[in-house]
This record gives structure tokens, sequence and C-alpha cells, in this order.
């Protein structure tokens, strides 16, 4: 594990892409906006990690998000079929445009990530039918909304190599116990693991939190076989909206329904209503989907 740098100060390995960065800012008469969570990578041995971490053919379709000033993106370039850059900023697209013209199979895409369907741009772009990879130095502010969108999205990624705050990534890989709803949210979808601690230090500026490198593989099928994951989904963030609570007062609560509905769902489900949502396994929350959805629809 790499060695944590003490808060204030930049990462040993950050010198060169510091100055790289810094000076295409220069350049271009750029100040990073944090309101779009720019912080930029600056260190090589995260950057070598990322790659590494996305295991990378020469046939792969990347989708970036937030390419920034494309430190990032010119390394996928050269390991992957086609790189597809999704950046909300209109001045550092134009930027990229230009400076990674020679970078024949990336294109720019000057759109908000959350509003565009990975479906129409892969078609939009011509990609190869055969899947695609997330890839993405995230912007914070956005985590929890850019996860929902690709894990849900119609066609979906088959990995996403994604850094995210520390805590944010420990919520995700949260075994039964610790679970929140953002952990059932992405365990649905996908195995997740953290595949390295990244201090603030290798991100010029400088963010306040610590990142983590995740890896979610998605499974080809959600874990659990719904049919309804709206109602799935509102059935667990009822779990999860007092979660201090035992769940039986939570869901009752969340669900504006009697105790005594809930305890005899609980029961039918065989689990005991002391219980509290974080230590539900993601069997249990489909156990009780099944009981709560025959005793809604029958
Ligand atoms: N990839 C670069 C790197 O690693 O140095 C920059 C990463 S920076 C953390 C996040 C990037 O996402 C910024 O370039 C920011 O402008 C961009 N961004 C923010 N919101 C976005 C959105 N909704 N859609 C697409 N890009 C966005």
């Amino acid at each position: 594990m790499r060695q944590k740098t003490a808060r204030g100060k930049y990462h040993p390995a950050a010198g060169s892409l510091l100055n790289q960065s810094q000076g295409l800012l220069r350049r271009f008469n750029l100040q990073p906006r944090k309101r779009l969570g720019q912080h930029f990578l600056i260190d090589e041995a995260v950057l070598k990690t990322i790659i590494e971490a996305a295991e990378l053919t020469p046939t792969d379709v990347i989708i970036e998000i937030g390419p920034g000033l494309g430190i990032l993106t010119r390394q996928l370039s050269q390991q992957a079929g086609q790189v597809i850059a999704i950046e909300l900023d209109s001045q550092l697209a134009a930027i990229l445009k230009r400076t990674l013209a020679p970078f024949s199979n990336v294109v720019i895409v000057n759109k908000d990530v959350l509003k565009t369907e990975p479906a129409t741009l892969l078609k939009e772009q011509a990609a190869a039918n055969s899947g695609y990879k997330v890839v993405a130095n995230l912007p914070y502010y956005i985590t929890s909304p850019v996860l929902r969108h690709f894990l849900e999205a119609q066609v979906k990624p088959q990995i996403m190599v994604v850094m995210v705050q520390e805590e944010v990534a420990e919520t995700i890989v949260a075994a039964p116990g610790q679970m929140r709803l953002l952990s059932v949210s992405v365990q649905f979808y996908g195995k997740p693991r953290i595949i390295s601690q990244v201090p603030a230090g290798c991100f010029y500026p400088m963010p306040e939190v610590d990142s983590a490198l995740l890896r979610i593989d998605l499974y080809p099928q959600p874990a659990l076989a719904v049919a309804d994951r709206d109602g799935f989904f509102n059935l667990v963030r009822a779990g999860f909206s007092a979660s201090r609570k035992q769940i039986a007062n939570s869901l009752a609560q969340g669900l504006g329904l009697e105790k005594a509905d809930v305890l005899s769902l609980l029961e039918q489900a065989d689990i005991a209503q002391q219980r509290r949502a974080q230590t539900l396994t993601l069997d249990e929350w489909g156990r009780l989907w099944q009981v709560f959805s025959r005793g809604r629809d029958g």
C-alpha cells in the first residue's frame, strides 16, 4: 500500500506532471474551476495504477468522464482502441480538441456526462458493439449520480475504474454491518473493490480529502432478479431512511405502513425485527422484496 503524504504537501512523484499541468494552465490562461471538481492528477505512479487496473487492450472502447487537461486521456489513447472523452467545461474541451488532435483514436465530446446516454454516445461515435469500459478521475460533486447513470444505463460498461473520495469508496465496498444505500446500489450491479488509496497530494490543486481508486466489475445480470427496480430501491431507501433505527421502525416510517404489517413482512422474509438496515445482506434485501412485492401486487 502506498504511504500517505502529509497534508499540505504534494506527493514526491508529482514533479513532472505538476509542471506539465501548471504549464498548460498558464499557456491557456486558465484557473482550475473547483465548482466543476477540477483537481488534476499529477502523480505518475497513480496514472500507471489506473491504466493497469483498466486492463486495456487495443480493441477496448473507453468512455472517459472529465478528461480535464488530458493527462489520463493520452495514456488511454496509447493502449486502447478508441477513447470517447466527455468534458463539460467548454474552454477545456476546446483546448483538448487542439492539444489531442494528433491522437487519432480520441474524440472529445463537450457535454454533461449526466445528460449523455451511453448507448447514444457509442452510436454517435460509431464505437464497436462489443462493450466498453469507463475510466475516470471523477468530479467528486457528482460521484453517486455518475455511478448510477452508468450502472443503470441501457447499455452498461463491462468495468468502471474510477477515482472517488476514499470515504465513498469504503462505503461502496462495505460488507453487511457497514452497508449503506450506496453499497446496495452498487453491489446490486457489480463487484466493487478498492485498488489503492490515493493521497490528496497526488492532485493539483489539492482536494481537502484523500481519494481511492475503485474498480467495479459489472455482472452480466444484476445480483438479484428484480423486475421492478424502482420499487426495489424504494424499499431499500425506506430501510435506510432512519438507519440507526431498527429495520421494522425505519420501514414502517419510510413506507408509511403499520408497524404490525412490517413485522409480518419481516417474519415471512426470516429477518429479525431488531436488525438495522446496514446489517442486511443483498440476499436478505432480495427476500424482503419478494415478500413485500407479493403483498403489494397480490
Ligand atoms: N481527468 C483529469 C485528470 O485526471 O487530471 C481531470 C479530472 S477532474 C477531477 C474532473 C473533470 O471532470 C474536470 O475536467 C471537470 O471539468 C469535468 N467535469 C465536471 N463535471 C462534469 C460533467 N457533468 N460532465 C463531464 N465532465 C465534467
